[in-house]
């Protein structure tokens, strides 16, 4: 999960790293309230989920009030190489004598923590990888032992930090990396860490991403996911527990297992289809969820025909029709559906489904039958009248 420059020096804060003080805001109005807290000046910045904010307008010194509603209101919406600005931070902006660049980050082919830090700051790493090689210092650190207040000053004498501000280097990096393990990260990235003309060294900017498969034993992190970027329908299903992913097609999808759902999408795609979702129901399955599942795929308005793909194991293909059965007299579906059932109680399941007769619904023996199926009613017109 990759944060947002503001989420990212928050958690900077609590592992003692300096940043300026600041406040987000997603109005105009919220912008010039903030900006009278933090204090003139002030610099607004765009918060997206992509570096080169700078470079695109999205980053604005203010003076006063009125620069804070000029800048405010260019940036907020704003399109960031196909980012859209939703939120702005708004922060007391910094006097900056040098601009240096600091990361901590999971080297997978080294098994260790790597410690990156640079004199040459403010510019895209890579760059510097490149062309200058020798001004950027690569460490890595036994992740058992952590990374010693020597290490770190020794980081900063080989990356040539200006002398004076060694010490305030070593105890930054330090402090992000206490970001990257306490945290569990796999990366901890500030560009630019600054040096004030009080030669504080602060971080000017944050990129960090999480560790999704660690976020449960983090609950204050698990907050921090951008909703507000996110599509409507995907951050109800990660409310519902559904494993849900929006695709640009218009055959709805609903199977079982990961593995079920992805072989569902490619016989759907080699039937001529094209598939509008991914949706993952997940193992044990019952009724409600079920009904949860439908509501999500036709929360899609895209959606033409839905296909359930259903291979019974701990899920019990009778609940999966309970399910169906129960979302059809609640939201009363005028689409066509395709439901294929198999494996535990798929008799059952079947006979539930005869029983209720449900307009729409379309039985098939296998998962080529079906794909045929939803594709043609799909692509026909009058697929939602007929009745299973
Ligand atoms: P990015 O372009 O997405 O990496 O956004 P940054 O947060 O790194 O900001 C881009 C650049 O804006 C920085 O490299 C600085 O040069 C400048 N900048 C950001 N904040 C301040 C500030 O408080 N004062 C000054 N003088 N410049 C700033
Ligand atoms: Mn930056």
């Amino acid at each position: 999960m990759d944060l947002l420059e503001y989420q990212g020096k928050q958690l900077f804060a609590r592992h003692g790293l300096e940043v300026s003080r600041g406040r987000p805001a997603v109005t105009v109005e919220e912008a010039v309230e903030a900006a009278a807290e933090v204090g003139y000046p002030v610099v607004v910045k765009a918060q997206v989920l992509i570096g080169g904010r700078g470079k695109a307008g999205g980053v604005k010194l203010a003076a006063d009030e009125g620069e804070v509603r000029e800048h405010a209101g260019n940036i907020l919406g704003m399109d960031i190489r196909g980012h859209v600005v939703h939120t702005l931070w708004i922060e007391h902006a910094s006097d900056i004598s040098s601009e240096y660049y600091a990361s901590v980050l999971l080297d997978r082919s080294a098994k260790a923590p790597l410690v990156m830090f640079s004199v040459e700051g403010g510019i895209e790493i890579e760059q510097v990888a490149e062309e200058s090689p020798d001004k950027l210092v690569r460490w890595h650190v036994d992740a058992l032992e952590g990374l010693s207040h020597s290490e770190a000053l020794q980081i900063a004498n080989k990356g040539r930090a200006d002398q004076d501000v060694q010490e305030g280097v070593a105890k930054a990096l330090q402090a992000l990396y206490r970001v990257f393990v306490e945290e569990e990260a796999t990366l901890a990235e500030i560009n630019p860490l600054i040096v004030t003309p009080e030669r504080e060294v602060r971080a000017l900017d944050a990129k960090v991403t999480l560790d999704d498969n660690a976020l449960f034993r983090h609950p204050d992190n698990q907050d921090l996911s951008d909703t507000q970027n996110q599509d409507p329908i995907e951050r109800r299903a990660r409310q519902e527990g559904l494993q849900y992913v929006k695709l640009d097609g218009d055959v709805g999808i609903l199977g079982n297992g990961a593995g079920l759902v992805m072989s569902t999408l490619d016989v759907v795609a080699q039937a001529g289809g094209s598939p509008a979702n991914f949706l993952d129901a997940g193992g044990g399955a019952d009724a409600d969820k079920i009904r949860q599942a439908v509501e999500l795929i036709l929360s899609n308005s895209a959606v033409r025909a839905v296909l359930f793909n259903i291979f019974g194991g701990i899920t019990r293909c009778d609940e999966v029709a309970k399910g169906l059965i129960a979302a059809f007299s609640e939201i009363k579906p005028t689409l066509p559906f395709v439901v294929r059932l198999d494996g535990t109680n798929a008799e059952e399941g079947r006979e539930l489904l005869r029983e209720a007769a449900l307009a729409g619904v379309h039985p098939a023996r296998t998962m080529d039958e079906a794909a045929e199926m939803v594709v043609a009613l799909a692509a026909g017109s009058n697929g939602a009248s007929v009745a299973g």
